[in-house]
């Protein structure tokens, strides 16, 4: 926030403690600034750049969502417990006592 407020009668800079300004204008009767138009439309188009992006992200996930309905990742392949043997044996130790 401004610490001086300007005068519209005569241009002055009047700190805001003050209320009078010299020509004995007072502060009460500055009017208030309305937001330009200008300043409007660009908030505008902010706002139509984030539902874009949340637009899209959501699309994505959209897509996302249905694509592993339809094509579910592949299970990891099972191993047997049961039966299950060695492809390649380990080799026999030498046994130290026999001989
Ligand atoms: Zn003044």
């Amino acid at each position: 926030m401004a610490a001086t407020w300007e005068c519209p009668s005569c241009k002055r800079r009047v700190p805001n403690s003050v209320d009078e300004c010299r020509c004995g204008w007072l502060r009460s009767r500055v009017p208030i600034a309305a937001p330009k138009p200008t300043d409007l439309v660009r908030g505008a188009t902010r706002r139509g750049w984030e539902i874009w992006v949340g637009l899209a992200v959501a699309l994505v996930l959209l897509a996302w969502g249905i694509y592993w309905m339809v094509r579910p990742p592949a299970p990891p392949p099972a191993t047997g417990i049961l039966g299950y043997v060695d492809p390649t044996p380990p080799p026999p130790k030498p046994s130290p006592h026999r001989k």
